[in-house]
């Protein structure tokens, strides 16, 4: 049914009291005080990205679309489709999976970053507004098949937060000979990436575009209202399951355009895999950044440099 979806990626009250109950660093008043919150808020807790938001009742966590109601967690956007577009797979961007092919791509409302440079912001802050066109996974899938697409991408907002309804159309997807892409701010927990597992041995996604916005936790602190450690872990972790992986960082100027940061990025990948390709994207003025330059071409020229020296094999610039 789209709206109102129960999620499976939460701990309800009686997990979070029995982990409480089980903390021998805590004290019986300490574990009493947070049992009788947790009761009194009948507050649950949302496994699907690194913020693991603890709810109360009547209320979302920080993307605006999980929302608790009597203490069960509910995805409000499940099939609330708000944007649905036949794009080439290199606008993900994706450049080295199904090169020259179409891919169905789908979002929602609703973010769980805030940052200041967001392309698309009109539908990644809006929270109130969660009406889209209802849509079911079939329909998805069935869609995808009729415009031709050899892939699904759930993109435009953050796939993590609807990820119940992700899941459902990429299990339909793979039965159809359809592969399923994430672009993603690559800020998922351990447990949602497992969720998304067909079985132990394969995933049911084929290929993510992950950003790497910075290799600052200041950055992601102050910018995306975030952490840098959780995404670098899902980077790590998506090769591991031997997920198609490519990079994107955007740079922008007087954020993240000095060398030092690009070494650590350049770095970082070469240290997984020197075949991971490398997106770096050149920033226009955008949403609450209007008063900044676009980035110079000679500095993206310079990242491109700093990213040959640590011998990454496949570096694109983008929006030039
Ligand atoms: S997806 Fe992330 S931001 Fe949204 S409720 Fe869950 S933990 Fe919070």
């Amino acid at each position: 049914m789209p709206g109102l979806h129960e999620c499976s990626l939460y701990k309800k009250q009686e997990e979070l009291i029995k982990e409480i109950n089980e903390n021998k660093e805590k004290t019986e008043l300490q574990k009493n005080a947070e049992i009788s919150n947790i009761k009194k808020y009948e507050i649950c807790q949302c496994l699907a990205c690194s913020h693991k938001c603890l709810i109360q009742n009547e209320n979302t966590g920080i993307c605006g679309v999980r929302g608790n109601k009597n203490g069960l967690l509910y995805l409000l956007v499940y099939g609330k489709i708000i944007a649905e577009h036949i794009d080439p797979i290199e606008k993900k961007p994706i450049y080295h999976f199904l090169h020259g092919t179409s891919t169905y791509s789908i979002g929602t409302v609703g973010c769980n970053f805030r940052c200041g440079f967001c392309q698309n912001y009109d539908i990644s802050q809006a929270r109130k507004f969660l009406s889209g066109k209802e849509k079911t996974p079939k329909e998805i899938v069935d869609s995808a098949l009729q415009s031709n697409c050899k892939s699904i991408s759930y993109t435009y907002n953050e796939p993590t937060i609807f990820i119940e309804f992700v899941k459902d159309t990429a299990i339909l997807a793979r039965k159809a000979g359809l592969k399923n892409i994430l672009v993603t701010n690559g800020y998922m927990t351990k447990e949602a990436l497992d969720f998304l597992q067909l079985n132990k041995k394969e995933s049911l996604i084929d290929a993510m575009n992950i950003d790497l916005k910075s290799y600052n936790e200041e950055f992601y602190k102050k910018i995306c209202g975030a952490h840098l450690k959780p995404v670098l872990e899902t980077i790590k972790l998506a090769k591991k399951r031997k997920i198609h992986v490519e990079l994107t960082t955007l740079i922008i100027p007087g954020e993240n355009d000095n060398i030092k940061e690009f070494e650590k990025i350049a770095e970082f990948i070469s240290k997984i895999d020197k075949n991971i390709p490398w997106h770096i994207s050149r920033f226009f003025p955008m949403y609450k950044m209007m008063e900044k330059h676009p980035t110079e071409i000679s500095v993206l020229q310079t990242a491109y440099k700093i990213g040959r020296k640590a011998g990454l094999k496949n570096i694109h610039m983008g929006n030039i």
